[in-house]
């Protein structure tokens, strides 16, 4: 999960790294007041969206009148940034942050990752900030300082001091700026992040150590125990599909194909795209339901999958062991009458409650297909699409091995096991 600039900064705030005075705007009049409050006579509105690159996006603005603060806020606020990292459709400005704009006399980079292969944290830094890492990596690889942390210890105060020397800092600045990068590795470690990056951390012209931009991502399986992390959650940041999936607990990824599926388990699901592959088809999308899905998840599972215009088939298979097919059964019904759907569905049930399930099927009076296999079903679900005359092309690949799930198409180590 990513987080906003302005919520990294108040983040790694609390564990004592420096930044600006700045708060947050949702409409020009707030950017003004928040000025006022900050104070001072140099302010910088920055577009607060999920993405680096907003300066060079014209998404910073460095204003020195209210009326200037108020025109720039007008102007980002319901604008799309295209930067180097949201791709072509760009991101909507829904809040600004208002910050005292502070004279730069030199712009460094530290950044905190996850390294996989070492299974290390791992700390990047160097004095030639402002510009993104990749750019950095490109254009000067031999200014970039890494530090491994050994896990059982901690960073150590030797290792922060090392870095700033190695960012060339002054030693007057030393103890600050060594504090600033024990605190965004506290936050880092205490917050279960996967990255902080904080560029750049700037040294002002009056020697001050600040951090003018932070960017932080969570592992998303820790958030269950950082209640304060997860509020900071902005739905409308990400692909509106999984986001919505997400409030329901549901594991969803979309992808490209036309059999939209609803399953329970994810083996179960990953052996359902490929037993839709090997009829000839390809799969719209990844989708476990989990255990104990209830009719209501069923049912919001089902008008996810539906709002999808790939969609031309859905394939329901249920394999119930936690789950009910009753409940599976209700919730497919419930959706299919709300909706009134006219899409072919082909349904698989099997466990615990099956002869319920098959028999709300079968008295819903919709024209639901039903198979006792998923062979079967994903036959079925094949040929109720050729006879729409909708090709089992689908949309050809890109799938690949996307963030949650992990569901690649085209595995079929789990074939064997479904039925
Ligand atoms: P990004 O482009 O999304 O990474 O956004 P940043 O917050 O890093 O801002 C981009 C650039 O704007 C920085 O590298 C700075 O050069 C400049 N900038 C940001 N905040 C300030 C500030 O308080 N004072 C000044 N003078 N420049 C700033
Ligand atoms: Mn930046």
């Amino acid at each position: 999960m990513d987080i906003h600039e302005y919520q990294a900064k108040e983040l790694l705030s609390n564990f004592g790294v420096p930044i600006p005075r700045g708060s947050v705007a949702y409409t020009p009049d707030q950017a003004v007041y928040c000025a006022r409050e900050i104070g001072g006579n140099r302010w910088v509105i920055k577009a607060q969206i999920h993405s680096g690159g907003r300066g060079q996006a014209g998404g910073i603005r460095i204003c020195s009148t209210e009326h200037e603060v108020h025109a720039a806020a007008a102007d980002l606020l319901g604008r799309t940034l295209v930067t180097k990292q949201t791709g072509s459709q760009g991101k909507l400005v829904q809040r600004l942050y208002v910050e005292i704009a502070v004279p730069i006399a030199k712009e460094l980079y530290v950044g905190f990752v996850l390294d996989r292969r070492a299974e290390r944290v791992c700390v990047v830094a160097t004095p030639e900030g402002g510009m993104e890492i990749e750019e950095i990596a490109a254009q000067s690889p031999d200014s970039l300082m890494r530090v491994v942390i050994e896990p059982a210890v901690g960073m150590q105060s030797f290792q922060a001091r090392e870095l700033c020397f190695g960012l060339g800092l002054d030693a007057a600045q030393i103890p600050d700026a060594t504090r600033a990068v024990l605190g965004a590795y506290r936050a880092f470690r205490d917050l279960d992040a996967t990255m902080v990056e904080i560029n750049p951390l700037a040294v002002t012209v009056d020697g001050r150590v600040l951090a003018l931009d932070a960017k932080m991502t969570f592992d998303d399986n820790a958030l269950f125990r950082r209640p304060n992390v997860r509020e900071l959650r902005d739905y409308t940041e990400e692909d509106p599909r999984e986001a919505e999936a997400s409030k329901y607990g549901l594991n969803y990824v979309g992808l490209d194909g036309q059999i939209g599926c609803i399953v329970n388990g994810a083996g179960l699901a990953m052996a359902t795209m490929d037993m839709i592959k090997l009829a000839g088809a390809e799969p719209a999308n990844f989708l476990d339901v989990g255990g104990g899905a209830s009719p209501d998840r069923v049912a919001a599972a089902f008008r996810l999958v539906l709002a999808d215009p790939r969609v031309k088939v859905v394939l329901v298979n249920i394999f119930a062991g936690i789950n009910r097919c009753d409940w599976i059964a209700q919730g497919v019904v419930q959706a299919a009458r709300d909706l009134s759907v006219t899409t072919p569905i082909v349904a698989r049930l099997a466990g615990t409650n099956v002869e319920e399930g098959r028999r709300i099927l079968r008295e819903s009076g919709l024209s639901i297909i039903t198979a006792d296999t998923l062979a079967e079903a994903a036959r079925k679900a094949v040929e109720a699409l050729h006879e729409l005359g909708g090709g089992g092309g689908g949309g050809g690949g890109g799938t690949g091995a996307r963030n949650g799930a992990g569901a690649t198409t085209g595995s079929s180590a789990f074939a064997g096991v479904a039925r």
